[in-house]
């Protein structure tokens, strides 16, 4: 069986693009800062900040569909469906 890998998007404050950081880089975090898929030092903002539009490089990267996050309902991939109450 291959090998899943796991990314979630990260806005990053100096560019404002919702870059892809998969779970290695994730834990490998550096003062706040991660190593996008498309090799981008992202700066993350806020949790409570809006997700940036999502990074080109990163979705060529990852072969992932390119869909707009927005509005609700959204869920970070990687990270299951967010379910009040359970
Ligand atoms: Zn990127």
């Amino acid at each position: 069986m291959a090998e899943r890998l796991y990314a979630s998007p990260v806005t990053c404050t100096v560019d404002g693009l919702a870059h892809l950081v998969n779970d290695a880089a994730l834990a490998a975090a550096n003062r706040g800062t991660y190593t996008a898929m498309c090799g981008h030092s992202v700066v993350a903002a806020p949790m409570v900040s809006p997700i940036g539009r999502p990074c080109e490089r990163c979705a060529a990267q990852s072969g992932a569909p390119q869909r707009p996050v927005s509005g609700r309902g959204r869920h970070r991939p990687g990270l299951g469906r967010w379910r009040p109450g359970l």
